[in-house]
């Protein structure tokens, strides 16, 4: 059975640079057999009802501005798997889940990690949407219907960040600031702590956390991937915690794979 990972994506750059994030995901790469297929469920895609991308050739979607032309520049050619869509239609059951076969692609929050763990693209990789008008508990029903892909060689990869809030970033003269508020630093660890002794509850109503909630999760997108993480573990599962830093003040770089 494939393992289901969480990642902190973070910057885009993290495509492209050599640093301790994108080296973790390299390791975390090859802890266990390469897949047969990817389901990457990304903060970047948010719709209106679920949606899958069922092109042949997803696109490379350079979802960001402002970064150097070379991140521009990187495509990941990774092909669809119209074998693997409609699966995760069929097993969604009464979610209803519609084929994207024009719109979207592989966005940065999916490419700018699978660069770094298979640079090959030579993987089939789906993305899965977020829909906007599902409440925590749906995503997470959701996602528990999707568990049985992972005993079909696919591997769940679920791209956010614990804690996103892009208005507190910290800049010293040389980048990002190495030091991180306090509320940024509580409410990982208690997502950390609430995922290790699989408190889902605590999860799925995070804002119940009042302020440190409020300031680490200013908006849910970035959020959602961990409750699919949740969804998808199984219930006997343990979890590996990785780079569990905090960058910018206000960025969680934490990264989660199952253990068996
Ligand atoms: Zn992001």
């Amino acid at each position: 059975m494939m393992p289901v990972l969480f990642i902190g994506h973070g910057s885009p750059m993290n495509a492209v640079e050599d640093n301790k994030f994108t080296r973790k995901w390299k390791e975390i790469a090859g802890l266990f057999p390469n897949p047969k297929a990817i389901l990457s469920i990304s903060a970047h895609w948010e719709t209106i009802g679920t949606r899958v991308t069922a092109m042949i050739k997803p696109r490379t979607i350079h979802d960001f501005y402002g970064f150097p032309e070379i991140l521009f520049r990187q495509e990941y050619p990774a092909p669809g798997s119209p074998d693997l869509v409609s699966k995760i239609i069929k097993m969604a059951g009464k979610v209803e889940i519609k084929a994207d076969e024009t719109q979207w692609g592989l966005d940065h929050g999916t490419w700018s990690v699978l660069l770094q763990m298979y640079p090959e693209s030579n993987i089939p990789v789906v993305q899965l949407s977020l829909d906007k008008n599902k409440t925590s508990r749906q995503h997470f029903d959701l996602a528990e219907k999707l568990q049985p892909l992972r005993e079909s060689d696919v591997l769940i990869l679920c791209s956010g960040n614990i804690v996103h809030n892009l208005g507190m970033i910290k800049w010293t003269k040389t980048g990002l600031a190495d030091d991180a508020y306090s509320w940024a630093t509580e409410f990982d660890e208690w997502i950390r702590n609430s995922v290790s002794t699989r408190n889902t509850e605590h999860i799925l109503n995070y804002h119940e956390m009042g302020k440190n909630a409020e300031l680490a999760v200013p908006s849910a997108e970035h959020f959602l991937p961990l409750i699919y993480f949740t969804g998808l573990r199984h219930q006997n599962e343990g979890v590996k915690f990785f780079c569990e830093k905090i960058v910018g003040g206000s960025i969680s770089m934490t990264d989660i794979l199952t253990q068996n």
